[in-house]
């Protein structure tokens, strides 16, 4: 655990003491902080107190002695409405901050050469992916990398920090708005398209959110944008003309200049005056679809900033496992695969497998977003049949039907899969893929995302004659983009 030595002597409110908060309590308690902290669920409160967080009703705290406030980023301070929390809070003048905060003071508390390397990424898709991958290349090249922030353990649960540290954090804009003092020596923003605009207002302020992943770099530190989005491409060249940081754009679509791009599957950096291919994508097993090829364009952006020799960082891109539930190959069986892809909870996410393979024996459906699987029709001539599942089922036929794509209702996962299963044996069509991509939420049949990806690879592991792959996956939650 990192201990909070930069907040001893103040007095620190807490509220929401779920994994995060507590571990932010813990570490404010061990630094010196008189801690007062809450929940609105008596379990919960129990339970933190239990683990030796100190308990203080923030509804009768005397808020004008509290010198700051870690609130959960889940909770809302503005919109769609503000927790009485964060109400007092900001009546109080008393700023609100997130256990990231916390950690960026530590680490500029500490003279310069004892500083960890910080490599913070966001975007609205593929942070988890590019995290894990950042992780995986630092490590297989021999560093001491430690992976936390809105995937795994809570940055202040990670390792005690030294100077050949480097922390790899992942960052929803939930946790950036909270954060002030962070200085990332290499950050990524990789991509933006419209996702919780009910807590930001609109997509500029969703984006605003994110920019603070850039905030406090100085000369020396790398500026890693993905450039084939709009918002990417002018921030990109916003940042370029207001200041000296090294700055890499990357792109799947185009050669980019002084960035790294991927052209035709194969990763080159044109960052010197010589273009080096790094790696062929195409053989990364793990890092199927060019979604993932702008996450390890970004990997590779980020990790070439510390001097690593490209030719490692290319292997070590090529040998990454890959996260669980992300287009994640659970099995063959003669030439059908199966793929699970349970993270697809809207029809954006599902839209990146549905575009990576041809011949799909698709399983869908779960509770729907607003507007189904509409959006994906230009993507259902990938589609040989589909078998769909849940509270979906019925509006994600009509939608079928109208396009005149096959499909069947089936209610569950288990007889889905039968279904596809047999149709793909059947079907005489090359590299037949059974895929679970649902375009839904789980919580109609499942808890959540994994359980329900959890479920399908057993469910497939179960029929008979499966060649399992034998690669072991991470898995891990990411939570908000
Ligand atoms: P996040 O942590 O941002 O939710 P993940 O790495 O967990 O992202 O990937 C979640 C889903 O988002 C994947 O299953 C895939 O469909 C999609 N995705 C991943 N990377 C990208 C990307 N670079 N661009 C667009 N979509 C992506």
């Amino acid at each position: 655990m990192i201990k909070a030595d930069t907040f001893s002597g103040r007095t620190v409110a807490v509220f929401g003491l779920g994994r995060t908060g507590v571990t932010a309590a813990l570490s404010l308690v061990a630094g010196g902080a008189t801690v007062w902290a809450w929940d609105d669920n008596s379990d919960t409160r129990d339970r933190a107190n239990k683990q030796g967080v100190p308990l203080q009703d923030l509804k009768k705290a005397d808020w004008s002695k509290v010198n700051e406030f870690v609130l959960s980023p889940g909770v809302p301070h503005y919109l769609p409405s503000v927790h009485w929390s964060a109400k007092a809070a900001q009546d109080a003048g008393v700023p609100i901050i997130c256990d990231i905060e916390i950690l960026a003071r530590e680490v500029a508390a500490k003279p310069e050469h004892e500083r960890p390397k910080i490599i913070a990424i966001t975007g609205t898709n593929g942070k988890s992916t590019t995290t894990s991958l950042v992780g995986h290349i630092l490590r297989t090249c021999g560093k001491d990398a430690q992976i936390g922030g809105n995937i795994g353990r809570g940055v202040l649960d990670l390792n005690s920090m030294h100077s050949g540290t480097y922390y790899v954090i992942e960052l929803s804009s939930y946790q950036l708005e909270r954060t002030q003092s962070l200085r990332a020596n290499a950050a990524i923003f990789l991509n933006l398209s419209p996702d919780h605009l009910d807590r930001h207002g609109t997509l500029e302020g969703y984006g605003k959110a994110k920019q603070a992943v850039f905030a406090n770099q100085t000369q020396g530190d790398t500026v890693v944008i993905g450039v084939d989005d709009t918002y990417g491409k002018a921030l990109c060249s916003q940042l370029k003309v207001r200041n000296g940081r090294r700055i890499v754009p990357i792109s799947v679509r185009r050669a980019s200049g002084h960035g790294v791009s991927v052209l035709g599957g194969k990763l080159f950096c044109n960052m010197s005056k010589k273009s080096i291919e790094v790696c062929d994508l195409r053989k990364a097993k793990a890092l199927e679809g060019k979604h993932n090829w702008q996450n390890a364009a970004a990997a590779y952006a980020a990790v070439s900033s510390f001097d690593l020799d490209s030719k490692e960082i290319g292997e070590a891109i090529l040998s990454f496992p890959g996260l669980a539930h992300r287009m994640e190959t659970v099995g063959t069986l003669r030439n059908v695969r199966f793929v699970n892809d349970s993270k697809a909870t809207n029809a954006d996410a599902a839209r990146q497998a549905l575009a990576s393979y041809e011949n799909i024996f698709w399983i869908a459906g779960g509770v729907p977003k607003e507007g189904g699987i509409e959006p994906l029709r230009d993507l259902f001539g990938n589609v040989r049949s589909a078998y769909l599942i849940g509270d979906a089922a019925n509006d994600f036929g009509q939608t079928l039907g109208v396009a005149e794509c096959p499909y069947q209702n089936k209610s569950t996962l288990k007889m889905a899969l039968l279904c596809a299963t047999k149709d793909a044996l059947e079907s005489g069509v090359k590299d037949p893929i059974v895929l679970l991509s649902p375009a839904c939420a789980s919580f109609d049949q499942f808890k959540n995302f994994e359980v329900r990806g959890d479920a399908f690879r057993s469910q497939v592991h179960t029929l008979m004659g499966i060649d399992e792959t034998g690669d072991a996956k991470t898995s891990v939650h990411g939570s908000v983009a």
